[in-house]
């Protein structure tokens, strides 16, 4: 298995991250606009941190957007208003 990030072709099954630059496997938690990880976005890092979670966590407790459109994904603040603010499909 090869990373899809870097050129680090000695990834296992078995492993959460590369050893080489870090990217996560197996967790599609991403922004749907931007392709983002909650830990490698500044408005989730900073909101975890103050509610002393991790990023992640506080993305599937707190972020609106997650899984309104897509399957365990979400809208980061900037991409939800990039993409007109759509609400999410007719869950409220
Ligand atoms: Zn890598
Ligand atoms: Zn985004």
């Amino acid at each position: 298995m090869k990373c899809p990030q870097c050129s680090n072709t000695e990834i296992q099954s078995t492993d959460k991250f590369c050893k080489v630059c870090g990217l996560k496997f197996g967790e599609p938690l991403t922004c749907i606009g931007c392709d983002k990880h909650p830990d490698e976005i500044e408005e989730y890092i900073e909101a975890a941190e103050l509610n002393d979670m991790t990023p992640v966590e506080y993305v599937l407790e707190e972020e609106g957007t997650y899984n309104g459109f897509e399957p365990e994904r979400f809208y980061c603040t900037e991409c939800y208003i990039k993409a007109g603010m759509p609400l999410n499909g007719g869950q409220e």
